[in-house]
């Protein structure tokens, strides 16, 4: 049937107005006889074989495409900043045996002494070597995408474009007191940064919330709202977040890079669903917990950058990340 269709093509070309009738009926004749009707076991192996084309076609465009606004998509724009000594905050916690851990962890941050002491040889001198381990989510600490979207990328995977940009600090606190612990922060107060300024922020800002939570920073009952330890402790965690409209309104009407906040999750302590990590990581943008010394940022009244290197794990759902604000001139 093949040499008959190639056949019929010539013979198309040769003469488009001469098409001769029998010819059309005896090809489709041919296609439904040998194709679709001649055979039901026949039919079902074609739709079946269009449907997984089609299945894989979806699932590869998923993996490849997340659900970003595409207005998003265009490159960065970029950004220029002048490290000197003092313009430099950190806004990491120390990793040390204080850092409260989440209640469902087994443990936290634990450093123990491989070698310390003075080696003998040729010269006597001093030596020392360590091991620390640790959950992905202690401290000061990046989310990845893979930590609550399937196809997310992991840390090792995660562009440098969202971990270094222009920073955006919203300052939550009200007459000197913390954000409330049941609050979510709405699209509303990320607005009145953007009011007062007149301006609009950047795409590819990195937007860092301060409730005031950071300032309690380790003590676990102040900053948890519970000392309890262990699954019976999660019911207990209070402390506000960012609530899932404004991530989405951050990431599809201002292109956000990635967003952080000083409190020990981006959901606030009482969510059960965590929609605000899922929105974020359905789209490919990371997070960070856990910030120190917000602040200082909030005090300056300066515009800065932002520069977050997590530890490169591969495959990590998180990292430990320092994070430094990079401040600008004063104005
Ligand atoms: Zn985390």
């Amino acid at each position: 049937m093949h040499m008959k269709i190639i056949a019929f093509m010539k013979y198309k070309e040769m003469n488009r107005l001469q098409i001769h009738t029998k010819t059309l009926c005896f090809l489709r004749e041919e296609i439904y006889s040998h194709y679709i009707l001649h055979s039901e076991r026949n039919k079902m192996y074609v739709v079946g074989f269009f449907a997984s084309v089609l299945l894989l076609v979806a699932m590869d465009a998923a993996v490849a495409f997340p659900r970003r606004n595409l207005k998003c998509r265009k490159p960065l724009p970029s950004i220029r900043f002048n490290i000197r000594g003092d313009n430099l905050i950190d806004l990491t916690h120390n990793f040390d045996d204080h850092a409260p851990y989440w209640p469902g962890d087994p443990s936290g941050f634990e450093l123990k002494t491989l070698f310390s002491g003075f080696v003998n040889g040729t010269v006597n001198f001093f030596s020392s070597w360590k091991f620390f381990s640790q959950p992905e989510h202690l401290g000061t600490h990046l989310d990845a995408p893979s930590h609550y979207y399937l196809n997310g990328i992991d840390v090792s995977g995660i562009d440098l474009k969202n971990l270094i940009g222009p920073g955006v600090l919203i300052n939550l606190k009200r007459n000197g007191e913390r954000f409330g612990p049941d609050s979510q922060i709405s699209i509303d107060d990320i607005m009145e940064w953007e009011v007062e300024r007149k301006i609009r922020m950047r795409s590819g800002s990195i937007v860092l919330l301060y409730t005031g939570y950071g300032d309690v920073y380790p003590d676990r009952a102040a900053y948890f709202g519970t000392n309890m330890t262990g699954e019976d402790g999660i019911p207990h965690i209070r402390f506000p977040g960012l609530s899932p409209d404004a991530a989405r309104w951050l990431i599809d009407h201002r292109c956000i890079a990635a967003v952080g906040i000083d409190t020990a999750s981006i959901d606030f302590g009482q969510s059960t669903d965590f929609e605000t990590h899922r929105i974020l990581h359905e789209r490919n943008i990371p997070n960070f917990e856990n910030l120190a010394n917000l602040r200082e940022v909030a005090e300056s009244g300066r515009n800065f950058n932002v520069i977050a290197l997590p530890q490169k794990i591969a495959q990590g759902t998180g990292a430990p990340l320092r994070i430094v604000a990079v401040l600008d001139k004063e104005a």
